[in-house]
């Protein structure tokens, strides 16, 4: 592994959520963490990774509290570096995957801060498998395309150009499209998708609160299916949906006969 020096910034993927899909990088870096600046979407199990003495610091978004300003975010992680600490900032799925990671990793550029971004499973890959949904199969599609709905201000973003999108990505995985996935349903609709077209929401992927939504773009549109279903949640489009009856049920499977076999 890779030395953790005092001073450094190491920018850390925690997985979709089961500790069990933590890195062995991870791991490492955090039992040797002096500090801990960890998001809301990160998984009180793998804090437990740290050490007792580690300082631990919430820097999420909290029911109705804003989150502190990214910039705010940053200056705390160079100060704490350069207080001599082993500084792990952990945030959910890859850092670098729709979550600032890369804004901070600029910061700490220009600050001349050391780090280094340890990669984790990203959501819209492996919390997809956890629910029965490979991201690619051959006789389904040459292509992945991942997209978040939202702008800056939690606006249906503008720069998505959804005919584009729907004449040319076969599989669309969308981050942070919960409260707009009836919306996002309507636009491919209206850009030419099929109103048979298997969609799934997979909302709390790989923890004990995993809900999968299987449903179609007209029925999402509609606003059906999704009562009761509680963000975080990816929502995916596209054929690859269909293999979820086979392959998700084919893991719950195994999963009921391990259980016996240990019980
Ligand atoms: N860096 C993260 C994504 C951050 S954006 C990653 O690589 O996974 C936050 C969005 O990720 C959420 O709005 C949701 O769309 C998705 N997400 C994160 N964890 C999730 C989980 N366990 N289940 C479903 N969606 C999740």
């Amino acid at each position: 592994m890779p030395p953790f020096l005092p001073g450094t910034v190491w920018l850390v993927g925690a997985g979709p959520g089961d500790p069990g899909l933590v890195t062995l990088q991870a791991a490492w870096a955090l039992a040797q963490a002096d500090a801990v600046y960890f998001d809301a979407l990160v998984n009180e199990e793998v804090l437990r990774l740290a050490r007792d003495d580690c300082e631990r610091v919430f820097v999420g978004k909290r029911a109705g509290c804003p989150s502190p300003k990214q910039s705010e975010i940053t200056a705390l992680l160079i100060s704490s570096a350069r207080a001599g600490k082993r500084v792990v900032r952990l945030k959910g799925g890859d850092p670098y995957v729709f979550g600032r990671g890369a804004e901070e990793a600029q910061g700490l550029v220009a600050a001349g801060t050391r780090f280094r971004a340890s990669p984790g499973v990203t959501a819209g890959v492996g919390g997809l498998a956890a629910a029965g949904i490979p991201v690619t199969h051959r006789d389904v599609n040459q292509s992945v395309t991942f997209l978040t709905a939202h702008d800056a201000k939690g606006a249906l973003s503008e720069r998505l150009d959804w005919t584009a999108l729907s004449a040319g990505a076969p599989v669309l995985v969308v981050y942070m499209g919960f409260r707009l996935m009836r919306v996002i349903a309507r636009k491919l609709l209206e850009a030419g998708r099929p109103e048979a077209e298997p969609v799934a929401v997979v909302a709390n992927a790989t923890t004990p609160r995993q809900q999968v939504v299987l449903t179609t773009l007209a029925r999402l549109a509609a606003g059906e299916d999704v009562a009761g279903v509680e963000p975080p949640a990816i929502v995916v489009v596209g054929g690859v949906v269909a293999l979820a009856p086979v392959l998700g049920m084919a893991a719950a499977h195994a999963d009921a006969a391990i259980a016996d076999a240990v019980r």
